[in-house]
């Protein structure tokens, strides 16, 4: 590894030692950037990596709000800014009690490299709060949107930040984000978040984006590998929104997506998820907040176990769309012994660095990385913003054609990008690298006070 990047890594493992999911992904990405960072010693010079991993900005306030019984509560909400070299800022929003500083910096950095490889100009940012939206009440969740909303509408803009969903903010809370800052703000700015309805300036295709995508973008691993996903099974973690795009796009392509997770286990469809009844399903699950896929084993008489997760399960290819590290060294090591050829990370960061250097060392394995993988939501979310501007929708169409030719550019882009630095079929550091490169060179134009 470059000597440079090895002391920036030891840095920040020091500095942020309490913050372990952030030092996480900064081991993760800078530890595959060497030969890039090895043929630009200008960068050593300008301290361009101990930048890269500080923040541009972190907001973070208190969100106080009023439960239907008349009770007050306070949680922490947050905004990191992390990287606007090549765009205005652009992530999600997480509600969920595990969110912290660590969490949004660690999925922020990522943000940074994955919206750089979506080829669109939008930068890397995420925010969220410690807020847990399962089993309040809808006017509940909307009073407390509005109180995030009441502080964050400050410091976004469409062309400063521009917020979307991520777990626990879908199309409702983004409704009642919306409504709240155009109130603040007083002017009909509908760029300024993405992931809305269809009748206030959402996009076609938007909710399904990240499972076609990233459906999309196995497409062109199996076409790489000269194979093809027909008739191939797959064992698909979580069941919410990205799962349920991955299902749907799967199944119309032939293959068969046999199980699903969430916190209280997993189930086995030997007939597979492949029919709308199981499509909408999914929906009615995540849309009752009881958080269990025992609902659908109950539902469709399938085999549901409990506490464990699908990674025993003998399948073609291993998708994780649930949640971070979701994969650790002793799941990678079931995968392993089932001879699984195709793993593909859909969630942010599935899979914990052992074993992912596991996973990679084995010599017939393909690994996808997650943060390729699941671009085409912030993908069709930049789309939506160019619809924002232009004061017109795109049709299903262009939006998905968009969509399938930029998940193969990011594919076809990463793999080049490996092979000419000498490193084979290698996904991970070809994203990594991909992704660098274009903030690293806007970052070197824009001069040293960013
Ligand atoms: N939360 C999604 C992600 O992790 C989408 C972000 C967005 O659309 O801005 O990429």
């Amino acid at each position: 590894m470059s000597k440079y990047v090895e002391r920036v890594i030891e840095d920040v493992k020091t500095k942020y030692a309490n913050e372990p999911e952030f030092c996480q992904t900064v081991e993760e990405v800078l530890s595959s950037l060497g030969p890039v960072v090895d043929a630009h010693p200008e960068y050593e010079k300008v301290a361009l990596l101990e930048r890269m991993v500080i923040p541009e900005r972190v907001i973070e306030f208190r969100v106080p709000w009023e439960d239907d019984n008349g009770n007050i509560h306070v949680n922490t909400g947050y905004r990191v800014q992390f990287n606007g070299a090549i765009g205005p800022y652009k992530g999600g929003l997480r509600f969920a009690p595990s969110v912290n500083l660590s969490i949004m910096k660690f999925l922020g950095f990522e943000q940074t490299f994955k919206d750089s490889l979506t080829t669109l100009p939008i930068g890397g940012a995420k925010g969220g709060s410690d807020f847990d939206p399962n089993g309040k009440s809808d006017r509940e969740v909307m009073r407390f949107c509005q109180s995030f909303m009441t502080e964050l509408y400050r410091h976004i803009g469409p062309d400063v930040d521009v917020p979307a969903g991520d777990l626990g903010v879908g199309g409702r809370e983004i409704g009642y984000l919306f409504g709240q800052y155009r109130k603040l703000r007083g002017a009909y700015e509908n760029g300024v978040l993405t992931g809305k309805a269809r009748s206030f300036g959402g996009s076609l295709i938007r909710p399904e984006a990240t499972g076609f995508g990233a459906v999309y973008y196995l497409e062109s691993v199996m076409k790489h590998e000269h194979d093809t996903l027909e008739g191939k099974t797959v064992a698909v973690a979580g069941f919410g929104n990205v799962a349920w795009g991955v299902v749907q796009k799967l199944s119309e392509l032939g293959a068969k997506p046999v199980t699903l997770s969430g916190p209280d286990g997993y189930i086995y469809d030997p007939d597979g998820i492949t029919t709308k009844e199981k499509f909408d399903f999914m929906l009615e699950m995540r849309a009752s907040g009881r958080n269990k896929v025992q609902d659908y084993a109950d539902k469709f008489g399938c085999k549901f176990v409990a506490g464990d997760k699908p990674w025993g399960e003998k399948v073609d290819i291993i998708m994780p769309c649930a949640t971070q590290n979701d994969v650790d060294l002793t799941q990678a090591k079931r995968i392993v012994a089932n001879n699984i050829k195709y793993y593909i990370e859909v969630a942010n960061m599935p899979t914990t660095n052992e074993a992912l250097r596991f996973l990679m060392d084995q010599k017939n394995m393909v690994v996808a990385p997650s943060k390729a993988v699941n671009a085409g939501g912030v993908l069709v979310s930049a789309l939506e913003m160019s619809q924002n501007s232009e004061r017109i929708s795109w049709t299903a169409k262009e939006v998905d054609d968009k969509l399938h030719q930029i998940m193969t550019e990011i594919h076809d882009g990463s793999a080049e990008c490996a092979e000419k630095y000498g490193l084979g079929y290698n996904l991970v550091a070809g994203a990594n690298m991909v992704g660098f490169q274009k903030v690293a060179d806007a970052m070197m134009a824009q001069g040293i006070a960013w």
